[in-house]
């Protein structure tokens, strides 16, 4: 149903009489031009709805009784502002933006009551009453289309929702008669259910959220919502204030390989009772500086799996990726990354990058996930026999066996991190051989006797526990090496040699 022209005229000129603004008076009545909201005297004066055209920009425009400045340009001009100093503040690269908008759930409850106000001073019929409330102009879409293009000019970037733009400004609008009024509302609605229902109702700490409220207003009828506010109500209400600019960009990812050279290093921060325990980890190397360049505000360590502190991982390297949280820096170019590699190579000798850095989609990341479950694994490990007795297996047999399926229990050393049912796994195939004397030099094991140690190459389904099919971890994983050989094997090393994914 559609209001008439002099429907709306009254409409328009009776809530200006209420103090409403006239961004508000139109949106009333239900325009929803651009035009009209950009110079909203210019409009109504041509519509006829006022005869002269007031300057809006002057300071003695009155608070608007609905909606408390958000669509007055003198708050307006202070949201644009905040934001500026904002988005400056952290220097955010991205050339778009979207915005959200926060105002006090009280601005509700002002729109409803000037819905009553008009029904019942202006003897407004039922229909005309129902047309009136869904015609109301959402309030912040008004203040998209008028304060939007103005944040993009005064901030240099574009709004782009369709994307949307990874760039976040959130704009919490706050007022101060918010509690007071939405306190109105729930005390009346406390006291009706008590003497309906007769049983006390629960209102907790939230008891003023929007949803809370929007639920209250949604449950009372107009006529008890008259009789809880009058026009005192609302008399004495201060303006809006922009309560907090909030700005933050959605994580950006970057992944490639490393390799682990050191038997001394945990691959995440290890902190006991607060206290650091290790100097560096992999994480702090590999992650620090890549977080420093695109000024993270945080990060999140990923990777295909991880080795122990004592297990090196040599060769290609094992696939991780980070996950940059809040970055203002997200133009990131090839020449960035290879600067990136180089630094990080150089301030450390424990971890080196094997690859290229890359930035990851979410797909990538995907991969990198279910890699942890289908991938193969490569190892060498250097194995010591207690006992090469006659009734040893001779080492080279090891070398015939294929797919070796294994039972493993959750190792002893782990126990209390992740007790799980035993899993079965596959040993794919090895490689055994008796080490040289001059490696053992090399290696620096000089007191024992060379034929004791051996090298073990070996090809295992992702997730085996190697070390535990060495030693068999008291029986728990079976069949175990000692098994195998018919001796006591125990594992002096541990080395990765290989992790079978595409990456990155
Ligand atoms: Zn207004």
């Amino acid at each position: 149903m559609n209001l008439s022209l002099e429907e709306e005229k009254r409409i328009f000129n009776f809530l200006q009489q209420q103090n409403c603004c006239l961004r508000c008076c139109l949106r009333f009545i239900g325009s929803r031009t651009l035009d009209c909201f950009k110079d909203p005297a210019e409009f109504a004066k041509r519509a006829g709805y006022i005869t002269e055209a007031k300057d809006l920009s002057s300071n003695n425009e009155l608070l608007c009784m609905a909606c408390l400045g958000i669509l007055q340009n003198k708050i307006q001009e202070q949201v644009i502002r905040n934001i500026q100093v904002e988005v400056e503040k952290e220097n955010y690269d991205s050339e778009t933006f979207i915005c959200a908008l926060t105002i006090p759930v009280c601005i509700n409850l002002r729109e409803r009551f000037l819905h009553m106000q008009c029904a019942t001073q202006l003897k407004l019929p039922e229909d005309t009453l129902l047309a009136l409330k869904v015609k109301l102009q959402n309030i912040k879409d008004v203040w998209k289309w008028i304060v939007t293009p103005k944040i993009e000019q005064t901030i240099k970037k574009q709004l782009d929702q369709s994307t949307p733009s990874p760039f976040l400004i959130e704009i919490i609008l706050t007022c101060k008669s918010n509690e007071k009024e939405c306190k109105t509302l729930v005390s009346m609605c406390k006291e009706t259910n008590n003497t309906k229902n007769k049983r006390k109702r629960k209102y907790n700490d939230n008891r003023y959220s929007r949803k809370s409220i929007e639920t209250l207003m949604a449950k009372i009828t107009d006529e008890e919502f008259s009789q809880c506010f009058t026009a005192l109500s609302f008399e004495t209400a201060d303006s809006i204030e922009v309560g907090s600019i909030v700005c933050s960009h959605s994580s950006i990812f970057i992944g490639g390989r490393y390799n682990k050279l050191s038997r001394e290093l945990s691959q995440t921060p290890w902190f006991i009772n607060g206290e650091k325990k290790m100097q560096t980890s992999v994480q702090d190397i590999l992650c620090n500086p890549i977080a420093q360049v695109v000024k993270a505000q945080c990060i999140k360590f990923l990777s295909s799996g991880r080795e122990d502190v004592d297990v090196r991982n040599i060769y290609s390297g094992r696939p991780f990726a980070v996950e940059l949280i809040n970055p203002k820096v997200t133009k990131i170019t090839n020449e960035l990354l290879s600067a990136l590699v180089d630094e990080i190579n150089q301030s450390s000798k424990q971890v080196q990058i094997t690859s290229n850095l890359k930035v990851l989609s979410r797909l990538d990341l995907k991969r990198l996930k279910e890699g942890e479950n289908i991938k193969t694994k490569f190892y060498r490990a250097l194995c010591l026999c207690r006992n090469t007795s006659k009734t040893m297996v001779p080492l080279e047999q090891l070398n015939h066996l294929k797919r070796i399926k294994i039972i493993q229990k959750t190792p002893v050393r782990v126990l209390h991190r992740r007790p799980l049912s035993p899993r079965e796994r596959l040993i794919y195939e090895m490689r055994a051989r008796w080490v040289q004397p001059q490696e053992l030099q090399e290696l620096d094991i000089t007191n024992q006797t060379a034929t004791m140690f051996f090298v073990l190459d070996i090809k295992t389904q992702a997730g085996t526990y190697v070390k535990e099919f060495v030693h068999g971890d008291f029986g728990r994983t079976v069949p175990n090496l000692c098994d195998i050989l018919n001796t006591e094997v125990d594992i002096v090393a541990l080395d990765v040699t290989g992790i079978n994914l595409t990456w990155p």
